[in-house]
């Protein structure tokens, strides 16, 4: 359909200005050589040693007189440790929904060394200027958690080619984290509830293991940890930690490190912190208050399931979104008017089609093709499809295994494309996501309806109740797409049960509704 394929082209144009601006934005960025950012949280992240950008007019260090050996002179960089710091940040935030504080190298170790004293951390005035602003700011830094909180936690990351698995823990023997062992004991430090403690009963491989035991040599914490270590005067308890390449090198790895690591920071901050943690995160979007509130309508009755409940409850506790339930019969009776975003819940796809019957289906056909938005959460997903003659047949998709649609429910993880990240607002390239039997979506090729874009896929599988392996995996498991003038945006999996997630639900509301 002409109209359809101008909308899409021109969706993608608007697509591609946004990526051209975003790029353009980052440029000042990338010419900076200490990437910092202010936090809202006592937790500070360190990165020294992750940088690739030369200094301007700084020739490489040659280390007159330096031993070159762990700990001494080292002109090799910790790789992806850069991106591994931006992606615990990120992950951090979504969490807690504040930002930790982050100083990150974005020079190259071969010109200048944050992690070292400054006899031997560089050798050109350029690369000191360099060096004291990465230490101005994390001194900044260090005084601000200390001011505000009066303690806090700082973790120095850096990669190791030791153990590709395993990470190393580096406090000096307990020295850099003095004030958590005086408030709590040995156990804060070395006990399975310390960090390194919760690192490994989630699945980590630590050293020191048993974590009372010595702290491997080159590990033990260098320049940085025993600088601003709460054996100092700041009152932040400071961690070096050395991860393997099988953690760091891969950004599927490094995302799942870094959501581990959040974990295991959340439990330290409840416990020794003192933090109450916020049950959901809160979104960008719905933060802002003064807007006109949203008209969000979700279908209650036939094949819809408990999980609606869950469903009502995210929505509600959001500012912003004004939400009602409306019927089979009352879409039938034009109750729908009024409302941008109409939602369909998990439950039975059938039940919700074959209760709105042809003339509801109908009704809802022409509410998104007025501009209207539908959101499709499971059930509502394959509600959506072009696949079933009690399906509504706005998304251009089919239901891959169609007869192993009972495959079970569990915790899955999907890979997100780029757009998908931008749209959901989800710094990470990987999430894991609460799944119960949603639809396994490909491309229909229906010419009649324009094709979507699929902003997330399945990477692991559930197969129970005889369905086969090596079916799940790849195939989408979120839509986005329009339909004509309204927009359609379906997930398989729940959001709206997955513990932080909620906020990637509202994301996917505001986009369907043109409110981003
Ligand atoms: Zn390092």
């Amino acid at each position: 359909m002409a109209m359809n394929s101008i909308c899409r082209s021109l969706r993608r144009c608007a697509g591609a200005l946004l990526f051209l601006w975003a790029g353009a934005a980052q440029a000042d960025e990338t010419t900076k050589l200490v990437y910092a950012q202010s936090g809202e949280l006592p937790i500070i992240l360190s990165a020294p040693h992750g940088g690739k950008l030369e200094i301007p007019d700084v020739p490489p260090r040659v280390g007159t007189g330096l031993k070159r050996q762990p700990g001494g002179f080292v002109v090799t960089r910790d790789t992806n440790t850069e991106e591994l710091a931006l992606q615990v940040a990120a992950a951090i935030e979504a969490r807690f929904g504040k930002k930790p504080y982050l100083v990150v190298a974005r020079s190259h170790r071969r010109f200048m060394d944050p992690n070292r004293e400054p006899a031997a951390a560089y050798e050109h005035p350029a690369a000191k200027r360099v060096y004291d602003e990465y230490h101005e700011t994390l001194t900044r830094y260090c005084r601000d958690v200390q001011k505000k909180y009066r303690q806090g936690l700082l973790l120095d990351l850096h990669g190791q080619s030791a153990s590709k698995e395993t990470v190393y823990r580096g406090t000096k023997h307990g020295l850099t984290v003095t004030l958590l062992r005086e408030r709590f004991g040995e156990q804060a430090h070395s006990g399975a509830d310390s960090l390194f403690g919760r690192l490994k009963s989630l699945g980590w491989k630590v050293h020191p293991d048993p974590h009372d035991g010595k702290e491997q040599s080159g590990f033990t914490g260098g320049f940085i940890v025993q600088t601003y270590g709460s054996h100092q005067g700041f009152g932040i308890d400071a961690i070096q930690l050395e991860f393997g390449g099988g953690v760091r090198f891969l950004s599927g790895p490094r995302g799942k490190t870094a959501s581990v690591l959040t974990t295991a920071v959340a439990d330290y901050a409840v416990r020794y912190l003192d933090w109450k943690l916020p049950p959901v995160t809160e979104a960008p979007a719905a933060a802002s208050t003064g807007e006109k509130s949203l008209d969000v309508a979700v279908y209650r009755g036939t094949g819809a399931s408990a999980s609606r409940d869950v469903l009502i409850k995210a929505l509600r506790s959001r500012p912003g979104l004004n939400v009602r339930d409306v019927s089979a019969d009352e879409i039938r009776d034009g109750k729908l008017q009024g409302a941008r975003v109409l939602i369909h819940p998990g439950g039975s796809g059938s039940g919700q089609g074959k209760a709105l019957g042809e003339e509801g289906r109908r009704i809802v056909r022409d509410f998104v093709k007025e501009g209207g938005g539908y959101v499709g959460v499971c059930a509502g997903a394959y509600l959506a499809t072009c696949d079933y003659d009690w399906s509504l047949h706005i998304l251009d998709a089919k239901v891959v295994d169609r007869q192993h649609w009972n495959r079970g429910f569990g915790t899955v993880e999907v890979s997100l494309s780029p757009q998908g990240r931008q749209l959901l607002a989800v710094n990470r390239d990987r999430v894991s996501i609460y799944y119960h039997q949603g639809p396994l979506l490909a491309p229909a090729e229906n010419p009649d309806i324009p094709d979507y874009d699929a902003l997330a896929r399945f990477e692991t599988e559930i197969v129970k109740n005889g369905a086969p392996a090596g079916v799940m995996h790849g195939t989408t498991a979120m839509t986005q797409s329009v339909f004509h003038k309204g927009r359609v945006f379906c997930f398989s999996p729940h959001p709206e049960r997955t513990d932080g997630l909620e906020p990637i639900l509202i994301r996917a509301i505001r986009w369907a509704a043109h409110d981003e």
